[in-house]
């Protein structure tokens, strides 16, 4: 069946707004983007777009399904059985995509969960965004996230963790540089894997064609990182001007994650995150900030991700980091476009998704109003009006 969202504001994707634009959907392609509604195939469905704006479906560039958003989810996760960790996930998927989430990279699942997850969507067995995995997180012994991932110490052990998601199907490789907020007893500035170890996950990854990305928080675990020729920096919370320098040079992808810190510092102990974890955060927000904005100002390529999963910071909310990006500097243009086109190029995917363009695939949510002149409204519930993935509504939204 043809689909097609008449009339009205439409957001490319690449910088240009469309006003009183149809987009015609055929099947799970983009057909036409035209200024008139006529000569439309006989049997489409019209969807008016009205005083709301259509935007490419968004795209997440790092969650984790398995993670509930409790407030110790590293804990609660480990602790549960894989049956109750499969049931979450599912919900966490379904509430991802109504919030408008069309595809997600995940980056850490746990035994074997995401990658399953990621078949039952494809297979259409569950309703859930598309998406890209990492498989375990590669971490040293006792390193950040240690409790849902692949410990490996030494060069030759790293290279074997990598192998071994790539052997699990793994569209990309994930690794530890450096310590952070949600493990008890690792400092967020402490470097962690190795440059050695580091360059042979890279190394590795890059000989199968999979991208890489690195939680790395602390300076000498960026440079790391980015010496050993890493794709995306997560988090980023001591960027200095040698590693924005190097960043913006080899077009390495900046993924800050604001909303991860940003819902510890708002819940905080009294919603019963624990007291290490607030304290680590907080003690790192300011260098944080300043790191986003130095950053956009001197034009590294940043993307949108939000580590959903981790404390309030729920799967179906993901779209309050683009308002957060405009808090710190970017325009709203800019902050939707790193929701949309700058995330696909984080996956590869900038043929297929992250804008609206006849032939691309017909990922597409229609939300309230119009976010461009009116960023705050992201944050609200009840704001995303249809979203559609592949060609495929999914009726009746309701947060
Ligand atoms: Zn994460």
């Amino acid at each position: 069946m043809n689909t097609a969202f008449t009339d009205g504001r439409v957001f490319i994707g690449n910088g240009k707004v469309i006003e009183g634009a149809t987009v015609l959907v055929e099947n799970d392609k983009i057909a036409s983007i035209q200024k008139t509604n006529k000569d439309l195939p006989d049997d489409t469905r019209i969807i008016p777009i009205g005083n709301d704006t259509l935007f490419p479906g968004f795209i997440d560039c790092h969650v984790h399904l398995v993670m509930d958003c409790s407030p110790d989810p590293l804990t609660s996760v480990s602790g549960q059985s894989d049956t109750i960790t499969v049931i979450k996930s599912v919900n966490n998927a379904w509430q991802t995509l109504k919030g408008g989430v069309t595809t997600v990279r995940d980056m850490g699942g746990m035994n074997g969960i995401d990658l399953d997850l990621k078949q039952a969507i494809e297979t259409g067995l569950i309703q859930g965004p598309r998406m890209r995995v990492a498989g375990k997180l590669i971490c040293m012994t006792g390193g950040h996230g240690w409790p849902i991932g692949r410990e490996a110490d030494g060069p030759d052990d790293v290279r074997r963790a990598a192998r071994e998601q790539i052997k699990a199907g793994a569209d990309l490789i994930k690794l530890m540089a450096t310590g952070g907020v949600l493990t008890p007893s690792v400092q967020p500035g402490s470097a962690q894997l190795t440059y050695e170890e580091l360059k042979a996950g890279v190394e590795e990854a890059h000989k199968a064609e999979k991208k890489t990305g690195t939680h790395a928080m602390g300076s000498d675990g960026i440079l790391n990182a980015l010496k050993a020729g890493i794709d995306s920096i997560e988090h980023g919370i001591y960027l200095t001007d040698e590693i924005i320098a190097i960043m913006k040079e080899k077009h390495v992808f900046y993924i800050p994650t604001i909303a991860a810190l940003f819902n510890i510092e708002t819940n905080g102990v009294p919603a019963g995150i624990p007291a290490w974890a607030v304290e680590k955060s907080l003690a790192v927000a300011p260098h944080h900030r300043n790191s986003i904005k130095q950053a956009h100002k001197a034009g590294v390529p940043i993307a949108m991700g939000t580590d959903a999963g981790t404390p309030f910071n729920f799967h179906g909310k993901n779209r309050i980091e683009i308002p957060l990006l405009v808090r710190h500097g970017l325009s709203p243009m800019e902050a939707l476009i790193a929701a949309t086109k700058t995330a696909s190029q984080v996956l590869g995917m900038e043929n297929e998704i992250g804008t609206i363009e006849v032939q691309k695939k017909a990922d597409l949510v229609l939300v309230k109003g119009n976010p461009i002149d009116d960023i705050d409204i992201l944050f609200k519930p009840d704001v995303i009006v249809q979203v559609m993935k592949d060609g495929q509504l999914i009726e009746q939204i309701a947060e």
